[in-house]
C-alpha cells in the first residue's frame, strides 16, 4: 500500500505515519527527516535547504522530488511507503503522477491553526535519529534524552514561534491546495487529529484498515 500523510506542521502526521508504518510494516519516508540529516551532514543540497528550513520555507521542488526519487527506487520501499510531509506543493504531486507511482489513500490529520501553534511549542526532535516527541503528548522516557539512541532531544530551529506562523501560512497557500487534488482523485480520508494522539491513531489505522 503507498500512502500520502497530509497536514499543517505540528498536526502530527509524522507521528500517525509512524503508528501506520509499524502496523503495516512498510516504510515511513519523511522529507523533513531526509532534508535534516543532509543539512547536518553539510551536503551541497542540505546547506541550500537549510537557509529555506530555518526561515520556515518549503525547499526547492526540484531538490525535494529529486531526493524523493531516489528514497523510494530503494529496495524497502517495493511492498509500500508511507510519504510523510511529500507532496507539499501542486507540482511535486503532479511530479509523483508524472512518476508513474500509485497513491492509494492521502490522510489528511485535521488540526485547527490555533491547537497547532501550542502544541508546536512543546515538540522536540532527537539530534542523533530524527525521532521525534512531544513533552506532553508523546515524552521520551527519560526526559531530554531520545528513547532509539540515547541522543539528545532538542526544539527544532523552525518550530521557534513566528517561524511556526510563517510555516502555517506556508501551509494554507502551497500545501492545502492537495486537498483539493486528491479529492478529485477519490483518494482523501480526513482524520480529526485534535483529540489524544491515542484517539487519533485508533481513526487513522481504521482509515487505512489496518
Ligand atoms: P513539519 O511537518 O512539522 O512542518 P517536516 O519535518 O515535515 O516538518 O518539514 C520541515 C521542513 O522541511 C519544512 O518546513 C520545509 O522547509 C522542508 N520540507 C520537508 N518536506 C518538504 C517538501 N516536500 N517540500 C519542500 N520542503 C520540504
Ligand atoms: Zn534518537
Amino acid at each position: 500500500m503507498n500512502l500520502i500523510f497530509l497536514g499543517a506542521p505540528g498536526a502530527g502526521k509524522g507521528t500517525q505515519a509512524e503508528v501506520v508504518s509499524e502496523a503495516l510494516n512498510i516504510p515511513q519516508i519523511s522529507t523533513g527527516n531526509i532534508l535534516r540529516e543532509a543539512a547536518k551532514n553539510g551536503t551541497e543540497y542540505g546547506v541550500k535547504a537549510k537557509a529555506a528550513m530555518d526561515s520556515g520555507a518549503l525547499v526547492s521542488d526540484d531538490i525535494v522530488i529529486g531526493i524523493l526519487k531516489e528514497r523510494i527506487a530503494e529496495d524497502d520501499c517495493k511492498k509500500g511507503f508511507i510519504l510523510d510531509g511529500f507532496p507539499r506543493t501542486v507540482p511535486q504531486a503532479e511530479a509523483l503522477d508524472a512518476m508513474g507511482i500509485k497513491i492509494d489513500k492521502v490522510i489528511e490529520i485535521a488540526v485547527a491553526d490555533d491547537t497547532i501553534k501550542q502544541r508546536v511549542s512543546g515538540r522536540r526532535v532527537c539530534e542523533g535519529c530524527g525521532a521525534s516527541y512531544h513533552i506532553l503528548y508523546k515524552p521520551s522516557k527519560i526526559e531530554g534524552k531520545c528513547d532509539k539512541c540515547g541522543c539528545a532531544t532538542i526544539v527544532r530551529k523552525d518550530d521557534q514561534p513566528a517561524t511556526v506562523l510563517e510555516r502555517l501560512a506556508v501551509y494554507h497557500e502551497k500545501t492545502a491546495p492537495l486537498k483539493n487534488y486528491y479529492e478529485k482523485q477519490g483518494k482523501l480520508v480526513t482524520v480529526e487529529g485534535q483529540e489524544e494522539v491515542s484517539e487519533t491513531s485508533k481513526l487513522t489505522l481504521a482509515a487505512v484498515g489496518a
